[in-house]
């Protein structure tokens, strides 16, 4: 019987998580997966790392500790002179950065 029960709120975990994760952006089905094996946990996973992630690195951005190549828009040093990600010259970039 407790077996239905844990597998419920599990089910109602996944769906939570998929919901929030899907908001994110993310494949819903990936959001349900976490919740219905993590439960609890998984929409915890699902809902914190992601957007505190997504939340620093909007900061460094504007608070000119990063910024994205121009090329890959991935987050570089704002003085890189070449690209850690995708190798690319980044010196005739530097006016309009
Ligand atoms: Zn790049």
């Amino acid at each position: 019987m407790i077996i239905w029960i844990i597998l419920f709120i599990n089910v109602v975990c996944g769906l939570i998580a998929a919901a929030i994760y899907h908001d994110k952006g993310g494949e819903a089905l990936t959001g349900f997966m976490a919740g219905l094996i993590l439960g609890i946990f998984g929409i915890i996973l699902v809902a914190l790392p992601k957007a505190d992630q997504k939340e620093l690195d909007r900061r460094a951005v504007e608070w000119g500790q990063k910024r994205l190549c121009p090329f890959c828009k991935e987050l570089i040093q704002p003085d890189a002179i070449v690209c850690p990600h995708c190798r690319s010259d980044l010196r005739k970039d530097m006016s309009h950065a």
